[in-house]
């Protein structure tokens, strides 16, 4: 059966989530400028975790700008997993960026805009019922998971992983990563010369955010399929 898109279910600043004809499955589809990297990227590497045994949305590209995707009830805790200090950990410890944290770190947020997304214990997921301790054990574990394949996954290609941002959601009984992973979650910083790949090229206001966004995508997306 041919995905036919619906209506729309959710709109976002970067993101338009549409049903489908398909129960249980919905479209991502990724607007501006940067979706078309975005929404590659996050392609390839759901591919490259699924190959590794984490459960994700991802069920496929139908274009540039959507991706089709199991339907989850997200879970409303933004994860962030940290290589080295940068951003926020950098103001809340005084360390300079770029210090390297020995054991990679997991932090919880609040997703919730109202708020401006505040960071949460373990203790504050319980009594806001964000998600029961066993899916929180499996959140954190899963975190690290994906850290330790994506990681030296990017490595590879030159890119360091100083830290990103990760949602899950359940679907039935299981749990699965959502969202995206893309320049626009993650802190991308160039192997040997340490520039800025990524989003904080646009919010420090360091210009070259559309040049950063290509080297990305030509060294994750296009190496990889041999299409440049
Ligand atoms: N991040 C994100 N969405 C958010 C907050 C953070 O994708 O709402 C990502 C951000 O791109 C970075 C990581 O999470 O890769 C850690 O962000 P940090 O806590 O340092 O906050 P920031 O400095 O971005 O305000």
């Amino acid at each position: 059966m041919k995905v036919e898109t619906r209506e729309k279910l959710y709109e976002g600043k970067a993101k338009i989530v549409y049903a489908t004809n398909q129960p249980g499955v919905i479209i991502q589809y990724f607007k501006d400028d940067k979706g078309v990297v975005n929404n590659r990227m996050s392609a390839t590497l759901f591919e490259r975790l699924e190959r590794a045994g984490v459960p994700t949305h991802y069920l496929g590209t139908l274009s540039d700008r959507e991706m089709l995707c199991r339907k989850l009830e997200i879970i409303k805790i933004e994860t962030i997993v940290r290589n080295l200090v940068a951003g926020s950990l950098a103001k809340r410890t005084g360390l300079e960026e770029g210090t390297p944290i020995k054991e990679p770190i997991v932090e919880l947020y609040y997703k919730s805009d109202p708020l401006g997304d505040p960071m949460l214990n373990d203790d504050h997921v319980r009594m806001l019922k964000l998600a029961v301790p066993a899916e929180l054990a499996w959140i954190r574990r899963t975190a690290l998971r994906i850290n330790g394949v994506l990681r030296p996954h990017l490595l590879r290609r030159g890119l360091l992983l100083v830290d990103f941002k990760l949602e899950f959601g359940r679907s039935g009984k299981k749990l699965y990563l959502g969202d995206e992973i893309s320049p626009d979650t993650c802190r991308l910083w160039d192997r040997t010369t340490r520039e800025k790949l990524d989003k904080d090229r646009f919010r420090r206001d360091l210009g070259g955010v559309e040049e950063a966004y290509q080297e990305v995508y030509r060294r994750l997306v296009a190496a990889a399929s041999g299409t440049a």
